[in-house]
């Protein structure tokens, strides 16, 4: 039932009254687990104002890089320390296995925010020397409170690609999780008062996007949105930034990622890659190799190795160690995908195996292949989001480059094949903003990731990432009177 209720708050950041509403939050087995406060455009001006206070006061430049770092380091001992609840609360929340959680979501988590701890005190300018007696110096300054609001899929991993380097760079952040997964970014909200961050640097306003997400994308005093969901969501938050202050944005957003089999691949291998490669998490993942190009040669064994490999996947709860695959997310999602699978059979597309809700409680869905697909499909043009792959035949070289490069997406792609010189020039002409040769989507937190085309720009991980968090300032210096 939605409620309010209000707490006084006494910090060096904010004084006053906080009123809140409750949400409702259910799980993805359909049971209520327990309800959250939906954050209110006031509280999100209320944690701008603390954030904007944070950096101004005890954060960016005011304290030493180093200390960024050590903070930063000790809230991932802290995330090591509560490893085992934060992969709980993941599973619960996201229906994801546990220890998927805790051997992916949560160790990544932690290893991202070491890996940018150590960048904390490197991320600095140059000396420009211009003329004998003239020079110019650069200052990578912090842009000040950045905005990050992030999807439900990988709730705490996707987040750390964005506070990790946010943080480093010396900026106060707010963080939206998802409305459907705040749990994870919730706990790690109050692991970061214990690790000792001055109050405001880190806040975290679970909430509704049209409400919080939108009222943050709005607000004035936030210098950056670093988003990562659906492309419509990003175009709106790009027509809101450009609307209020030109706040910069950067955008991680969808795709219908290709993954490509060619006739000298190791069969075994590229089966069990490009399985994982789109029923991983059951096809939830922003970078899924949803569709399936197979050379002609090799197009029949692999598509009867594929489907044996898709009907040994085990679906079930969360918490049982025997499963490879959890729910959907949500009741809606489910019928999403289930409404995609509707199509691909009406539009006559060949249904391989699955196909079908699985039982009738919680959100499961068979691992789902569809055959003779044809390019102007919505199974084969629209992000899916769940587990539907949509496998076609090709010929050769040239042909394939046309058949994956034809979709408004670029996230990321995967080639198999054990020649190596035909791996790189695919991976060159493929328009996607990563390759993966001989695997499939897994990112790393040295490598930067990020989409083309309508996947949205800008880098996350890796030493790009800081350029998103980072604004260039060019001093120029006269030492004499020259002009
Ligand atoms: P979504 O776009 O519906 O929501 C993402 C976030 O945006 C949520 O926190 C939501 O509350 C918020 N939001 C919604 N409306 C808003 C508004 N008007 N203003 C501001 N914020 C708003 O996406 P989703 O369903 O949570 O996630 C699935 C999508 O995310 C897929 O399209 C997937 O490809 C994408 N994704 C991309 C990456 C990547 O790195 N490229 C990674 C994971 C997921």
């Amino acid at each position: 039932m939605p409620a309010t209720f209000t707490r006084q708050f006494d910090t060096p950041a904010y004084k006053g009254k906080v009123t809140v509403n409750t949400g409702l939050f259910i799980n993805a087995t359909g049971t209520l687990i327990t309800k959250i406060s939906a954050a209110s455009a006031k509280d999100v001006d209320i944690a701008v104002q603390a954030a904007h206070n944070a950096y101004k006061t005890s954060w960016g430049h005011k304290v030493p890089a180093y200390e960024r770092g050590r903070l930063m380091n000790k809230l991932a001992d802290l995330m090591e320390k509560h490893a085992e609840e934060l992969s709980a609360l993941e599973a619960l929340d996201a229906g994801k296995q546990y220890f998927f959680a805790k051997a992916v979501d949560i160790s990544a988590t932690i290893q991202n925010f070491r890996y940018f701890a150590g960048w904390a005190d490197k991320n600095h300018g140059k000396t420009i020397e211009t003329s004998e007696a003239k020079f110019a110096y650069t200052r990578h300054e912090p842009i000040g409170v950045c905005g990050l609001i992030v999807p439900w899929n990988f709730p705490l991993l996707v987040a750390s690609w964005k506070v990790a380097p946010a943080l480093a760079c010396g900026n106060a952040i707010i963080l939206k999780p998802s409305e459907m997964t705040p749990l994870t970014a919730l706990k790690v909200a109050e692991l970061s008062v214990e690790a000792g961050f001055p109050p405001g640097v880190i806040n975290v306003l679970p909430g509704y996007g049209s409400v919080a997400g939108q009222a943050l994308t709005e607000h004035p005093k936030v210098g950056k949105i670093s988003f990562t969901g659906s492309t419509l969501v990003g175009r709106k938050i790009m027509e809101t930034a450009a609307r209020t202050n030109l706040k910069r944005v950067t955008l991680e957003l969808g795709g219908k990622s290709p993954s490509i089999i060619f006739d000298d691949a190791d069969l075994d291998q590229a089966v069990k890659w490009a399985s994982m490669g789109i029923f991983m998490h059951n096809g939830q993942v922003c970078a899924a190799g949803s569709r399936i190009f197979v050379q002609e040669g090799i197009y029949d064994a692999f598509i009867k190795a594929f489907a044996t490999a898709s009907k040994s996947l085990k679906l079930g709860h969360g918490f049982d160690p025997s499963i490879t695959q959890g729910p959907c997310v949500s009741q809606t999602q489910m019928e999403r995908v289930l409404g995609y699978i509707e199509s691909g059979k009406q539009e006559g597309a060949t249904l391989l195996s699955g196909g079908s809700r699985l039982g009738e409680e919680g959100y499961f869905i068979e691992p789902t292949i569809f055959t003779d697909v044809k390019s102007d499909m919505k199974i084969v043009r629209e992000e899916i989001f769940g587990p539907v792959a949509v496998i076609a035949k090709f010929k050769d070289e040239a042909e394939l480059i046309e058949m994956a490069n034809d979709t408004v997406y670029g996230l990321a792609s995967a080639v198999y094949t054990q020649n190596i010189n035909r791996a790189i020039r695919v991976a060159n002409a493929l328009e996607t903003g990563g390759v993966w040769v001989n695997q499939a989507s897994l990112p790393d937190f040295q490598v930067p990731f990020g989409g083309v085309k309508q996947s949205g720009y800008g880098k996350e991980m890796g030493e790009y990432a800081l350029e998103s968090y980072t604004v260039v300032k060019a001093v120029q210096v006269n030492l004499g009177a020259q002009l």
